[in-house]
């Protein structure tokens, strides 16, 4: 195994790597989605399914020992048959972020992918807000494909993003599913993007979820589990339940000091943080046959201390979102 060459300024080991596959979704999920949608651009500029696992390579060698798949919706890529087992022969762990439609024609590349976690985003239980929420009519097939998932074995986390007077009632009765599957629900706080209708109000905190626990559970009842190293969620059960559930806070509290990510995106950019604003080109020289070992330890070498160097929880912070890409084109 590759020794680790990938450590930031702040000794932060850099072995988790987000590629992003394609910026296209099949849903309209308002917080991710500008409303006008997202320009339609060329193939050329994409990633090929060979110039993406080669590039994951390099990664590999550079120490990356886990990937994660997402987009945009990373099942509606052409080939992501062929680019998921591709990826799978890489020495990594491999991972994948779906919003689930597509799932039930992917369960057999899946398992011989070697996957064994899927993480399916689902924001609501309610049909219609679902649908509200996505600007699409799929709530009952992605239901179907999440039983789909638990009866073959998958294990499955269900992420939603909470957001005030969207769907932060539904808090318990998210944690509810958790009472007889073994699911791991985790709610995301609301982050700021381009175009995304953000504002501090619409933010539920970690600190307001929990108290929306506490309304629904005797404290005694919940449980702090320990959580992985690089977690980003703070991980919780109900006494009794067979599931769990967690809250990210990205917002409130941020996890920047073990940070051990880095994203690609599906134009082939290096983002060395979610929230930064720098780019680093790696297509277009890998494209070109040159080596971008460099480029990348320099784009991690270049890697903010915090949130892509926004260090102000004010109104600053909800201002300097705008010189970011919209969530569906840097991959969640
Ligand atoms: N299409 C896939 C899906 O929805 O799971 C993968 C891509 S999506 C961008 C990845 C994750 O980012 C999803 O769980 C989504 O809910 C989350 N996400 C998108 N925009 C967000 C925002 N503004 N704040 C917090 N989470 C967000
Ligand atoms: Fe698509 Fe996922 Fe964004 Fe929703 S959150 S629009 S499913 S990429």
């Amino acid at each position: 195994m590759a020794s680790p060459q990938l450590v930031d300024r702040f000794g932060r080991v850099h072995d988790y790597l987000r590629i992003s596959l394609t910026e296209r979704c099949n849903l309209r999920c308002f917080y991710c989605m500008p409303e006008c949608g997202i320009e339609l651009r060329d193939n050329a500029v994409f990633m090929t399914e060979e110039e993406t696992i080669g590039i994951a390579k390099i990664f590999t060698e550079l120490g990356v020992k886990k990937i994660r798949l997402t987009g945009g919706e990373p099942l509606v890529k052409k080939n992501a048959h062929e680019l998921i087992l591709g990826m799978s022969s890489l020495p990594v762990k491999m991972a994948i972020t779906s919003n689930g439609v597509l799932v039930d024609r992917f369960i057999q590349t899946f398992e011989k992918a070697g996957l064994k976690t899927i993480n399916i985003s689902l924001d609501s239980i309610d049909k219609y807000k679902f649908n509200e929420i996505t600007r699409r009519d799929y709530h009952d097939r992605i239901i179907n494909n999440i039983h789909l998932l638990l009866s073959k074995g998958f294990r499955v986390k269900l992420n939603a993003v909470v957001i005030r007077g969207v769907n932060e009632v539904e808090i318990p009765q998210f944690i509810e599913l958790t009472k007889s599957f073994d699911l791991s629900v985790r709610f995301i706080e609301f982050m700021p993007f381009d175009g995304n209708q953000w504002n501090w109000d619409k933010m539920l905190s970690y600190k307001e979820i929990m108290e929306h626990v506490a309304s629904a559970y005797d404290q005694d009842d919940v449980i702090r589990l320990n959580d992985e190293p690089n977690d980003t969620s703070k991980n919780y059960k109900i006494k009794g339940f067979k599931g769990s559930f967690g809250i990210i806070s990205p917002v409130s509290s941020p996890f920047c000091e073990s940070c051990n990510r880095l994203r690609l995106t599906a134009d082939g950019r290096l983002k060395n943080c979610l929230f930064g604003q720098e780019e680093f080109n790696l297509l277009e020289p890998f494209r070109n046959g040159e080596d971008i070992k460099p480029i990348i330890l320099n784009a991690v070498q270049a890697k903010h201390k915090e949130r892509g160097g926004i260090t102000a929880l004010d109104h600053t912070f909800a201002d300097q979102k705008w010189a970011n890409r919209s969530m569906t084109t840097i991959g969640g």
